[in-house]
């Protein structure tokens, strides 16, 4: 396997306990996940120690596939805890950014200084997949100090 997939290794007792918590409903309406979620902005799953966005979690089940870990799984309905595979897409960071501009609804209250929400989000989602703040640091040739000032931003917004 390459070392660019995050391995998600999900046995057949996870995938039943996965669909347990979530609210599933007809192909074309949403599924809301009703599990943990990071301060209630993304669901997400604990597989084999590590946290996993729940709507990742949710493609790589369906397709049977993983996903590579500079891919996202991403909406094409705006609700982040909807988990429908149907309504899920690989795409790009950048694909994510730039829908939600065309939404218009890029959050800009709270953001540090100097920070896009593109990297808030980027490091969220490291740290949410079980990345450690030096990895991240690594990966995206910042600071520590910075990966951990902007998780620490992220908690005070979220109230967590
Ligand atoms: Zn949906």
């Amino acid at each position: 396997m390459s070392s660019n997939i995050l391995g998600i290794q999900l046995s057949d007792k996870d995938k039943k306990r996965f669909w347990f918590k979530v609210d599933i409903k007809g192909q074309e309406e949403c599924w809301n996940w009703l599990g943990s979620t990071n301060g209630g902005r993304y669901g997400k799953f604990k597989c084999n120690g590590v946290w996993y966005r729940s709507n990742r979690v949710a493609l790589v089940i369906s397709s049977g596939k993983d996903i590579p870990n500079n891919l996202w799984a991403l909406h094409k309905c705006d609700n982040s805890f909807c988990v429908n595979p149907n309504h899920l897409y690989i795409g790009t960071p950048s694909n994510n950014n730039l829908d939600r501009e065309n939404r218009n609804r890029a959050p800009n209250a709270g953001r540090p200084k100097g920070i896009s929400d593109l990297i808030i989000s980027i490091v969220r989602d490291l740290a949410n997949e079980g990345y450690t703040q030096n990895d991240i640091s690594r990966k995206l040739l910042m600071s520590q100090q910075r990966v951990s000032y902007i998780l620490n931003i992220e908690r005070y917004r979220n109230n967590v």
